[in-house]
């Protein structure tokens, strides 16, 4: 599947290269390639574009190619994070990016060493080329994946909403030309029988009218079948009877608490069960327009205590047995969202390596309430119950479809399930037989444990060696620090 999940932006920036006259390689890394076989020799600059789970494949990759010669630039999530880490791994490190951005870097193409140049629009694109432009690297994708194949494809960035832990929390709501996404879709007609379209858009639907106008335009009805994430909020009974019209198969709504967020699911001030049975609702009906749903939560947010929130969690497991629920351990990523600053000077960020700050290897926020034994004791307990055989054979019977069906089994089944409760058990033996990965949890030493130097190790494989020693290592305070520095530079301008 991971072909299936390549990010767009790098194919806009393989667009904008080409368009400003330069030959371009373009290679997305599915985790499966040997990526120094794969990679093309003789470049002058490379743009690597990377989630923070894959910032040390990045940093090993850009002193590869520096010490053949070649300039490096990172964007995507990991330099919006963390961008203070990443200048000293690249020449240039981008945050919001625009073509502009990109023409100033092709034009300077210098080396930057040993601090790299930090670049950033003041806002996100207007615009960016649609699925016909980018075809030709969107094909390259998809060849690498066998059976499923996901066209990406976005219609708006940022947000309304305001959850406090998301990247997308701060970035104003736009939308992109819907003119470009029409003709996209009936592009799209022309390649497959029936495409499958995954929108990246952080929450699709929010002005649902307009897109579903644009969809009704430009193909006929259910000819596309289309996966979005998007709140329940948006998921009226109306609109998922639109969304069903149109095709839409697969929806990823946010519950994320039961004590928190209920703008976003639309449940108001309800809290605790009561929250749990209005959501279930919900879910359920859902289920009847759209054959496949995924519920996403976060463990471990400051709202919740007790054994409590995950008891609840374990009755909307009952409730809904056909939805498929995603778990996520609270995960602070450097700069993305101002509450990071709350943790940072609550002493609270842990310094996993990047590579482990994925969701589910590493919690890297200190829980408020909760001591480290008692939390992954309910998150083991959740994941039991959630991935225990009655609950894959709930789910099984509850979809009524056969992909979704097979696809909940062997989600459970596999690393996403069995093997995350399996990985957590063994993180709780640590915590109570091993001194030191208990002082690690607790912040009482940096020194990282041997079980997570291991791993870093054999999940780079070759690409160790480039690995710079110290690139195991940040400091999970920058961005605090970096606001001193700009009052510190205010003060001095005063
Ligand atoms: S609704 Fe989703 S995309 Fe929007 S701020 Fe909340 S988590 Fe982020």
């Amino acid at each position: 599947m991971n072909a299936n999940f390549a990010a767009i932006m790098p194919q806009v920036l393989a667009v904008w290269c080409e368009e400003e006259g330069h030959e371009v390689s373009y290679v997305c890394y599915t985790g499966f390639e040997n990526l120094v076989n794969e990679l093309p020799q003789n470049v002058d600059i490379v743009f690597i574009g990377a989630f923070t789970e894959a910032a040390q494949t990045a940093y090993a990759l850009s002193n590869l190619f520096q010490s053949k010669g070649a300039v490096t630039v990172l964007g995507g999530p990991h330099a919006r994070c963390y961008p203070q880490d990443a200048q000293k791994y690249f020449d240039y490190v981008v945050g919001f990016t625009n073509k502009s951005i990109i023409k100033e870097i092709l034009q300077d193409c210098s080396s930057q060493k040993p601090i790299g140049l930090y670049l950033s629009a003041n806002k996100q694109p207007e615009s960016l080329p649609g699925i016909r432009e980018r075809w030709k690297f969107i094909d390259k994708t998809l060849r690498k994946a066998p059976i499923i194949k996901m066209v990406p494809m976005i219609g708006s960035l940022g947000c309304p909403y305001t959850c406090s832990f998301c990247i997308d929390s701060v970035i104003p709501y736009q939308t992109l030309d819907f003119q470009v996404m029409k003709d996209d879709l009936s592009f799209l007609l022309t390649k497959f029988k029936r495409p499958m379209v995954g929108w990246h858009d952080p929450n699709f639907g929010v002005k649902f009218d307009d897109y579903m106008d644009a969809i009704e335009d430009a193909v006929p009805p259910n000819s596309i079948d289309f996966i979005a994430e998007s709140s329940l909020s948006l998921l009226s009974e109306k609109h998922l009877q639109r969304l069903k019209r149109n095709g839409f198969g697969a929806l990823l709504p946010g519950i994320e608490s039961w004590y928190d967020l209920g703008n976003k699911s639309k449940t108001g001030q309800k809290q605790g069960m009561d929250k749990v049975k209005e959501v279930s609702e919900h879910v359920n009906m859902i289920l009847r327009y759209t054959p496949y749903i995924q519920t996403n939560f976060v463990l471990g947010l400051d709202s919740d205590e007790g054994s409590e929130p995950f008891e609840l969690t374990k009755r909307f497991v009952d409730l809904s047995p056909g939805a498929f629920p995603g778990y996520s351990l609270l995960t602070s990523f450097g700069q993305a969202a101002p509450l990071n600053l709350e943790y940072q000077r609550a002493n609270r960020v842990l310094p996993f390596p990047f590579q482990f700050l994925n969701n589910n290897h590493a919690m890297n926020v200190k829980p408020m309430n909760y001591s480290w034994i008692e939390f992954y004791d309910n998150v083991i307990d959740l994941g039991k119950y959630t991935f225990s055989w009655k609950a894959i054979f709930n789910r099984l019977r509850a979809n009524k479809t056969m992909i979704p069906k097979w696809m909940n089994v062997v989600r459970a089944i596999s690393a996403e399930g069995f093997g995350r409760v399996k990985y957590n058990i063994e993180v709780r033996r640590l915590l109570s037989t091993d001194k030191q990965f208990r002082d690690y949890f607790e912040g009482e030493t940096t020194e990282l444990p041997q079980f997570y130097k291991d791993q870093i190790k054999k999940n780079l494989g070759t690409l160790w060696n480039w690995l710079p020693k110290e690139a195991i290592d940040h400091d999970p305070n920058a961005y605090l620090k970096s606001t001193f520095e700009v009052n510190e530079e205010r003060a001095i301008a005063v």
